[in-house]
């Protein structure tokens, strides 16, 4: 299926772990060039390496940065506009859960995580604006996650900061909208990323392999579809609101969670 992507240049935030680096390898496969970034060099460094064996190097730029520091995502953005000379897309995935109920988060846990939420996409969407208003096919994918809707008692401070960026994603469309540019969301229930992988090494119990202990986490949430999702689920939800595919939806979202959300 053709996409409209061949030539497109996507830059996609934590593009070396998970989710994002699904999304990089189906914007590969589709034709796009594509940007990755994260703040481990290793886990990069792994990351370009699988990339390259599938798709080779010349259309496939992978740096170091943290979206949380300004200074690295203006240089992240300038290599961008020198390799590709501009950018179509922008997917802002990077990011991670926070846990704790209201009586557990204090005042520096509530402020990290308001920080990581909003300036993980107000930093790469400010930089990256002038190309992407350059583009014929501007779009913007938020990814964010079902708390923002349905919060959970053991995610507060998430669950919150996740309801301020899908308002923000709105307004963004809004504002965006005569630019030519569309933003979109994806709400993720439970997906089987890196998080997951790196918290059942620490977490998970002695003799329950990873299969069975995530499937106890399906189980426990009673997910309708029964499972938790993979990254490349969430992946083709991205590719597709990233596309022309979608050309006439902004201020939109898509729900990957297997059902879990209980709303209309
Ligand atoms: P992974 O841990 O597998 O991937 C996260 C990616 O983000 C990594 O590449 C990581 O690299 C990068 N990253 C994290 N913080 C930063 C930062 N400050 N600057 C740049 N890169 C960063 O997790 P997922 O694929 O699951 O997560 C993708 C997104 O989906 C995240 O925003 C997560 O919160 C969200 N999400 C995931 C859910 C799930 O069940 N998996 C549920 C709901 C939301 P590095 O650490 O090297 O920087």
């Amino acid at each position: 299926m053709d996409f409209g992507l061949k030539g497109k240049v996507a830059v996609i935030t934590g593009g070396s772990s998970g989710i994002g680096l699904e999304t990089a390898r189906m914007m590969l496969s589709a034709g796009a060039r594509v940007a990755i970034c994260g703040r481990s060099g290793d886990r990069l460094d792994e990351a370009r390496r699988d990339l390259e064996a599938g798709f080779g190097a010349a259309n496939l730029l992978a740096m170091t940065c943290d979206v949380l520091d300004i200074d690295q995502v203006g240089q992240f953005r300038d290599s961008v506009r020198d390799l590709f000379g501009g950018t179509d897309i922008l997917v802002n995935n990077a990011g991670r859960a926070g846990r704790g109920s209201f009586d557990e988060t204090s005042d520096d846990a509530w402020r990290e995580e308001l920080d990581l939420k909003f300036f993980s996409i107000i930093h790469p969407t400010r930089a990256f604006l002038p190309m992407l208003e350059a583009s014929d096919a501007g779009a913007i994918v938020c990814v964010n996650a079902l708390l923002s809707q349905k919060p959970e008692p053991h995610m507060v401070a998430t669950s919150a900061a996740r309801a301020g960026v899908l308002n923000l994603a709105k307004s963004l469309a809004r504002e965006f909208a005569p630019k030519g540019i569309r933003v979109n969301s994806i709400l993720l229930g439970l997906i089987e990323s890196g998080q997951w992988r790196r918290r059942y090494e620490t977490e998970g119990p002695e003799g329950v392999s990873r299969d069975d202990w995530l499937a106890g986490f399906a189980r426990a949430r009673n997910i309708p579809l029964g499972r938790m999702g993979k990254p490349e689920e969430p992946a083709a939800a991205i590719v597709f609101l990233a596309s022309p595919l979608s050309s006439y939806t902004t201020g939109g979202l898509i729900d990957v969670s297997g059902g879990q959300a209980q709303y209309v």
